[in-house]
């Protein structure tokens, strides 16, 4: 509390840090895109966000504005050096989110880690002295289910799987759930699919609505109440370098990450 009475908009960070992996093996389907835009809606709203450019394309990192390729040193780094902190490569953002850079030298760490003892282990391990210095860690996966992944979902509190109501939405769903339950299984219990979120969602196509349809009744208990939509404001802010929220804040785009936003802080 500040001396006029108000609230300071800055939440106060309690060790109960939530891990979020923007999980998906599908290409396109919004992982980076949620990843940009919920952590504006959680800065929006005061929380203090670290975002994880765990995808060899670098595009989290270029989308908030950091040329990754220019950089000495990037997330790759530390998980092939056990004695590089994660502190030491993290930037802070004009979003005003932190981000941990990513670029094409992680491809690299599949390979290099393949002999490494606990190699799916690592980020969380990297991860334990942030813990206490951020209310969320938003992880962009790559599109793979590969140790980088396996990696984030070991790291992970929770998993949203971004799905985008278009034809063959729902393939590959089972083989990424039944992944995800080996890692719950073995190497992270503490891990809960936090929901699947419908993305790139056009509501004047009966076909989108069918998918809609196929997805709640398959998977009822997984299905997020936030839809986002599909507009061009989204490809449109990140050509701008911004997210959706400062690039057109009354949009419906933004609106639906503000939506997520709460979605993730009410079921805390
Ligand atoms: P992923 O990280 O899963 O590969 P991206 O977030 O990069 O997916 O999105 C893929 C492409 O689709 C990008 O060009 C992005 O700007 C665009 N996009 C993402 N979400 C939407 C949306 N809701 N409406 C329209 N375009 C979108
Ligand atoms: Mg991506």
């Amino acid at each position: 509390m500040s001396k006029n009475g108000k609230v300071s908009k800055q939440k106060n960070v309690k060790a109960n840090c939530r891990i979020f992996a923007l999980a998906q093996q599908k290409g396109g389907v919004g992982k980076t895109t949620t990843v940009i835009n919920l952590g504006a809606a959680l800065v929006g709203l005061g929380y203090k966000v670290l975002l994880v450019d765990f995808d060899p394309q670098g595009a989290l990192s270029a989308g908030v504005g950091v040329d990754s390729y220019s950089l000495k040193q990037t997330i790759y780094d530390a998980m092939v050096d056990s004695d590089l902190e994660l502190e030491k490569i993290i930037l802070s953002t004009q979003m005003g989110c932190d981000l941990l850079p990513g670029n094409i030298d992680l491809s690299a760490a599949e390979v290099q880690l393949a002999n490494e003892p606990g190699r799916d282990q690592i980020l969380k391990e990297k991860f334990a002295p942030l813990v206490t210095k951020y209310n969320y860690i938003l992880i962009d996966c790559p599109p793979s289910l590969g140790l980088l992944t396996l990696n984030a979902l070991a790291a992970a509190t929770d998993v949203i799987i971004p799905v985008q109501t278009q034809y063959f939405a729902l393939r590959g769903m089972a083989l990424l759930l039944k992944t995800i339950k080996k890692v719950q299984t073995r190497i992270n219990q503490n891990l809960k699919v936090f929901g699947i979120l419908p993305t790139l969602h056009d509501n004047r196509t009966t076909h989108a609505k069918e998918i809609l349809e196929d997805l709640a009744s398959n998977y009822p208990d997984m299905l997020l109440k936030t839809i986002i939509p599909q507009t061009i404001k989204l490809p449109d802010s990140a050509i701008a370098g911004k997210s959706v929220l400062s690039f057109s804040n009354n949009s419906s785009a933004a609106q639906a990450y503000k939506n997520l936003a709460q979605e993730v802080i009410n079921r805390g």
